[in-house]
């Protein structure tokens, strides 16, 4: 399988020189060169697999310049239970004859980042042995919250390998920057920003940009690479899910096969629901995906209605880890539905860089219209959401978790499509606690406790642990401290890599 550009101004490449390089020289995005289909025998038959077996099955399709052995190594490092408290890796629950839960959540870090972060650094290493790579990587994170620890976590002690995350001082929450601050491992670094996600995130991208500083690192046998989701190593371990759901359900006989299922994600960057899309593709029985958003609706506005329009304003919500305007992996969608046409990709990207929106052509739309389905939920929706799951099912969602119910509640209203469906949970509900014992409690019984303590409250409430990388996190030995502005985080990277 060769790898091309979403702008259409580079070579094909195999997947190990795509992964290593995350994004390509013209600026797009590396997908695959041609479609991969399984048929419905082909799907049944991994009926008795479990995680790791279907993981093989479904990476082998793609990387397909790695051998079986390099395949399984990776995914045995990846997917065991020193780091998923699950022995199904992604368990799902059931809560109603209708609805299931994917949850997604049960790796080192509480998030879904998990599912693609364990697996990254195995394929980033195998992939700079395989292309004859003898420098160092050094991978650059800006982080909201949940990537950046995902990603601590994934790298920490991987050879030849350094991890520098920069995070907002104000803009993560006590949990998400106790989590990064204690972490451990010989080559891990984190640095908080004074400024917001947008200046992070500004700043790494003009550091990747740099020319005189990447010539400066090679004399040093050094390379920048990325961890966040355009890298197309982040997105292919994410199909592996919808098609371990799907054959969950086959085996439990709450489905027949052939039949299909719809699947809701609570979505920000596009990169989960787009792996969905790439199971459909490959002939998973998927009717619809439904995209949950929150109140930036970017892509509710641009499913609902063909226009992309990111000029409006940028909200903080309770599910911040959808707080995104600009989805990247958007593209990637495009250029698959208009049978890889990069002429109009590029055409389409330069207006959203130019005018800050563009307008897909009406066939596009149409293709749209027909895979995905979405609408949005306030805040206060989604905390009504959460207790009223609870009541009726006595199951405690997280926030993003509730998105997607709020707006599956909607789906069917609207459609009254009663196909079963599955709702991707991408975070523990320990995670964003505060939000959650604020949907679950009366006030008086939050008011003055700590972010640790509603630990212990939320736990004596949802009958569940306290996930174990939660655990102790106020008492652990903050490792990291330096703070800097946004303009010294060139200098930052300076003092912790000698170059
Ligand atoms: C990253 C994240 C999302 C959004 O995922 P995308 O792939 O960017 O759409 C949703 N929920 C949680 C908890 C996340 O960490």
């Amino acid at each position: 399988m060769l790898y091309e550009s979403t702008r259409g101004k580079y070579n094909t490449i195999l997947s190990a020189e795509a992964i290593k390089q995350g994004i390509a020289p013209d600026g797009g995005l590396f997908v695959p060169s041609k479609g991969v289909a399984l048929s419905a025998e082909q799907i049944y038959d991994m009926i008795d697999l479990n995680y790791k077996q279907i993981a093989i099955e479904i990476l082998k399709l793609f990387l397909t310049d790695f051998t079986e052995e390099e395949i399984t190594d990776c995914v045995n490092n990846a997917y065991n239970e020193d780091k998923f408290d699950a022995k199904e890796i992604t368990p799902l629950s059931k809560l109603s004859d209708y609805l299931f839960v994917l949850e997604l959540w049960h790796g080192p870090t509480c998030a879904f980042k998990d599912m693609a972060l364990q697996i990254l650094p195995h394929f980033l290493t195998r992939a700079a042995e395989k292309t004859g790579e003898t420098d160092n990587i050094v991978i650059l994170v800006a982080t909201s919250g949940d990537t950046g620890k995902a990603a601590l976590e994934g790298f920490k002690d991987v050879p030849k390998t350094q991890i520098i995350v920069f995070y907002p001082e104000q803009g993560v929450s006590e949990i998400q920057k106790l989590q990064m601050v204690t972490q451990e491992g010989n080559n891990t670094h984190v640095v908080a920003v004074r400024g917001n996600f947008d200046d992070t995130q500004s700043g790494v991208k003009a550091i990747f940009g740099n020319e005189h500083v990447r010539n400066r690192l090679k004399e040093h046998h050094y390379r920048f690479s990325s961890a966040n989701s355009i890298n197309w190593g982040r997105l292919v371990p994410q199909i592996i899910y919808y098609f371990s759901a799907y054959l969950e359900l086959l085996k439990k006989k709450e489905i027949a096969p052939g039949e299909e299922i719809n699947f809701v994600v609570p979505t920000g960057n596009f990169g989960n629901i787009l792996a969905g899309f790439y199971a459909r593709q490959m002939g998973l029985p998927v009717h619809r995906l439904i995209c949950a958003a929150n109140e930036n609706n970017v892509l509710t506005d641009f499913i609902k209605t063909g226009l992309y329009d990111r000029e409006r304003l940028f909200k903080k919500t309770i599910s911040p880890s959808m707080d995104i305007l600009i989805s990247s992996n958007l593209e990637r969608l495009l250029y698959e539905l208009t049978g890889h046409n990069a002429g109009k990709i590029n055409e389409w990207m330069n207006e959203l860089k130019g005018d800050g929106k563009y307008r897909v052509d009406s066939d596009t739309f149409n293709r749209v219209k027909e895979i995905f389905w979405s609408d949005f939920a306030t805040d206060s929706q989604t905390l009504a959401t959460i207790k009223e799951v609870h009541q009726k099912y006595n199951y405690v969602m997280d926030t993003h978790t509730a998105v997607a119910e709020y707006v599956y509640n909607k789906y069917t209203k609207e459609t009254g499509d009663r196909r079963k469906a599955v709702i991707v949970s991408t975070a523990s509900p320990f995670k964003f606690n505060a939000s959650v014992a604020k949907a679950l409690l009366e006030e008086e019984a939050i008011q003055g406790r700590s972010e640790f303590d509603l630990l212990k409250v939320l736990a004596d409430i949802s009958k569940l642990p306290i996930p174990k990388g939660l655990q102790n996190l106020d008492t652990k030995p903050v490792l990291h401290k330096k703070v800097v502005e946004k303009e010294e985080m060139l200098e930052a990277i300076k003092d912790i890599i000698i170059y």
